[in-house]
């Protein structure tokens, strides 16, 4: 069964075509010497790309946020409340919900427990805030874990960061009962499929969202045409991270195994103090050692290790025990591993340079940059604008020599492969933006080279993965990028079957 594409426009060229078969790119060429095929799709001129790869995604979370209780549009504490209390009315069981910040309210303060118990009553209930490193819960939660006042991050006002929180996380999606699951995870296929997102990297962890759910996803991805799911494990081999590993033929073993948190909570690990809470510079969640017995049992199995890192005393601590096993191991063996970064947001000339020599990849979020970098953003208020301004340099990483991808890390900021592109083009920092064509392609080759999976080719090569979008435009794919358009998806096919 051949299937083929013609009158394509396939990057700047216009009436190209190209035969799918066996679920890779069999040919490629000028539509007029195109080959016979069993079935010819005639696009009318249509740009044609490789499938974007989503390089961080949470799918449950994700689609409980595409199907729940969605706070990023309140702009007072007040909307949020009248939001919740609108979904407790129409819903049954936990309310999940997602989005919430307190820094443009007018009240001054976030949603507290004492807000959530008015609303929800006797049910549990989880708010993440808007960069999911804290959240509210509500009474009714906070009962189900034993000893939550206990640990780090605990307040009494059910605002909960660190332990605390990944505790009552955890919690709280193990109240979610698997029909909801699978309807989230569903929602989130469908609508990664609809932006044109052939694959996405699904960063599962015992604190994010447990075992059963990534068994869940790779099972649903497998059993239905749709997006391809590669998963990532994150927990450290010590702690038995690589049995899941193997077992469900995961990716690798890292993505969010949370060496920090986040700056929006202050909990990002920075080399020092923030600078809108000069008491605090964040933490550091692992020992040197643990992270140095990770990396070893990786390289030694030959399996990618990784690691959540966004403040610079994180990646430090990394780097030193990448560093140390280069030295035990060799280089060869390390950068076999294509060891990967997730965010990597503060990274200094020096850290680039190891990050290039090791191999190591980085895999980014631009709408981090556009929802908070820059000089009056969050990031600004949080280290100053110095050091703010210094986020995201994806510029010099890509100039280094090291390798990107792109994800959204929804759902902290939703599916959205062209918005990415675009604000990593248009960063907010001037002079630290990606060339269009790097981005467009750190968002699509990048994803695929991020999880040792590419074809050496490229994405658009013969025997190449059959992973293809066509597009609502006959634009060019410069005209697009140049334009910062966002054409909708007319069509996906993933593994060459046409799932959209
Ligand atoms: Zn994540």
């Amino acid at each position: 069964m051949t299937l083929l594409l013609t009158d394509v426009t396939v990057g700047d060229r216009p009436g190209r075509a190209v035969q799918v078969a066996g679920g890779r790119i069999a040919w490629l060429g000028d539509a007029v010497d195109a080959p016979r095929s069993d079935r010819v799709l005639a696009a009318e001129g249509a740009l044609l790309t490789p499938a974007f790869v989503d390089a961080h995604v949470h799918a449950t979370a994700a689609g409980l946020a595409l199907t729940g209780l969605d706070l990023h549009s309140s702009v007072s504490l007040r909307e949020a409340v009248e939001t919740v209390t609108g979904h407790v009315t129409a819903t049954r069981g936990i309310v999940l919900g997602t989005g919430w910040d307190e820094t443009g309210w007018p009240e001054g303060r976030g949603l507290t427990r004492a807000d959530l118990d008015a609303v929800v009553g006797d049910r549990p209930a989880y708010l993440a805030r808007v960069d999911v490193h804290s959240a509210v819960a509500s009474t009714a939660l906070l009962d189900r874990v034993p000893g939550v006042t206990a640990l780090p991050g605990w307040s009494p006002d059910g605002q909960l960061r660190l332990d605390a929180h990944h505790a009552v996380r955890q919690a709280a999606y193990g109240a979610v009962d698997p029909v909801q699951r699978r309807a989230a995870q569903r929602a989130t296929l469908d609508a990664a499929a609809a932006l044109g997102i052939g694959t996405v990297h699904e960063m599962a962890g015992p604190e994010v969202s447990g075992a059963e759910d990534l068994a869940g996803l790779l099972a649903l991805a497998a059993e239905r045409p749709g997006p391809r799911v590669l998963g990532y494990w994150g927990e450290l081999a010590g702690r038995g991270g690589l049995v899941l590993v193997e077992e469900l033929g995961l990716a690798g073993a890292g993505g969010d195994l949370f060496c920090d948190g986040a700056f929006g909570s202050h909990t990002a690990a920075l080399s020092a103090p923030y600078a809108d809470r000069p008491g605090t510079s964040g933490a550091l969640r692992f020992d040197p050692g643990d992270l140095v017995e990770h990396v070893r049992a990786c390289t030694l199995a030959g399996v990618q290790a990784g690691f959540h890192v966004i403040g610079d005393a994180a990646l430090a601590q990394v780097l030193a025990a990448v560093g140390e096993v280069a030295a035990e191991l060799g280089l060869a063996a390390v950068r076999a591993c294509r060891h990967r970064l997730e965010h990597v947001e503060m990274v200094d000339p020096a850290a680039v340079g190891r990050l290039a020599r090791w191999g190591v990849v980085a895999s980014v979020q631009p709408a981090f940059d556009a929802a908070w970098g820059g000089t009056e953003g969050m990031y600004a208020e949080r280290l100053g604008v110095e050091r703010a301004r210094a986020t995201n340099p994806f510029a010099e990483l890509a100039d280094a020599g090291v390798a990107l991808a792109l994800g959204s890390d929804a759902p902290v900021t939703p599916l959205d492969p062209w918005g990415g592109v675009h604000a990593a083009v248009d960063h907010r920092t001037p002079g630290a933006g990606l060339r269009p064509f790097d981005a467009f392609d750190a968002a699509t080759h990048g994803g695929w080279h991020a999880a040792r999976a590419e074809h050496p080719a490229g994405p658009l090569a013969v025997g190449a993965p059959a992973d293809l979008a066509l597009w609502e435009t006959t634009a060019t794919l410069s005209a697009v990028l140049a334009g910062r358009a966002r054409p909708a998806c007319r069509q996906l096919l993933v593994a060459g079957e046409v799932v959209r």
